[in-house]
């Protein structure tokens, strides 16, 4: 069933149930790697467990083979590391040291459905400013799902998120913006991270929603570094990225990727 000219796709209870098996394997694994990200470990560290993680269970790392500018997505992981804002490529020789951040970005395919989440962790102890930033993060996520209600606008998600980070002294990327999810990782609609309540399109029950917000310690401006995938803060600020995928119900929201 679709919905207006925006080709929004109202999920079924069940296909919603199929969200959910690939959700909670999302967030099983990102609160598995609470416990395995500390200095001394490699991003393909955290790819490979993820790989194998998802592959034991006989689903699909969902990022694996989707098509870039230039190549597609070599691994199952992003794992962006300091003023890497999203999609770094995990690799062996890069070796996490106490006071970085690193961000990990997951999907997962289950019997044709996606699910798709995002964390940004600390390693060893971080400055304050960067567990500033983690936390304003996390919480712009967590106010913009809570306007994820039916009968509201996805500008009110917009709006919430904007104004948690920017009251929190940090700037919202404007460049990558969440999305549509379900039998496609990315589907209609687009949902940026910066915008006005009570605007766009209103929100129905059965709508599912990958909501990301990417928060900057200084300016919002990126750019793609030469490898085409890893996109970094202009300025060399740190960056943060929280997301969750979420249904909206009859009387409210469900966290899919939360355990
Ligand atoms: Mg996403």
């Amino acid at each position: 069933m679709f919905f207006k000219k925006q080709n929004i796709e109202l999920k079924t209870a069940k296909e919603i149930e199929k969200m959910r098996v690939a959700g909670k394997v999302v967030g099983e694994i990102l609160e598995k790697l609470s416990e395995i990200i500390k200095p001394g470990i490699t991003t393909k560290n955290i790819d490979v467990f993820s790989e194998k993680y998802i592959r034991s269970l006989k689903m699909l790392p969902a990022f694996f083979g989707v098509q870039g500018m230039k190549y597609p997505f070599p691994s199952s992981a992003c794992v962006s590391v300091n003023d890497e804002v999203v999609h770094g490529i995990p690799n062996a020789s890069r070796v996490l040291k106490s006071g970085d951040i690193v961000s990990v970005d997951m999907g997962v395919l289950y019997e044709g459905y996606y699910g798709d989440a995002a964390r940004t962790y600390a390693v060893g102890s971080i400055s304050d400013t960067a567990a500033r930033l983690l936390r304003v993060t996390e919480q712009s996520l967590q106010k913009g799902i809570e306007q994820a209600l039916p009968g509201n606008r996805l500008g009110d998600i917009s709006c919430a998120v904007q104004e948690t980070a920017e009251n929190g002294g940090f700037s919202i990327v404007r460049d990558f913006v969440g999305h549509g999810i379900g039998r496609s990782l990315h589907e209609d609609p687009q949902i940026p991270n910066y915008g006005k309540a009570d605007t766009g399109v209103k929100l129905l029950p059965g709508m599912v929603l990958a909501i990301e917000p990417m928060v900057n310690a200084g300016s919002y401006e990126v750019y793609m570094l030469n490898d085409d995938w890893t996109v970094v803060t202009r300025d060399g600020s740190l960056s943060a990225h929280f997301e969750h995928t979420v249904a909206i119900t009859e009387d409210g929201y469900e966290i899919l990727t939360k355990v």
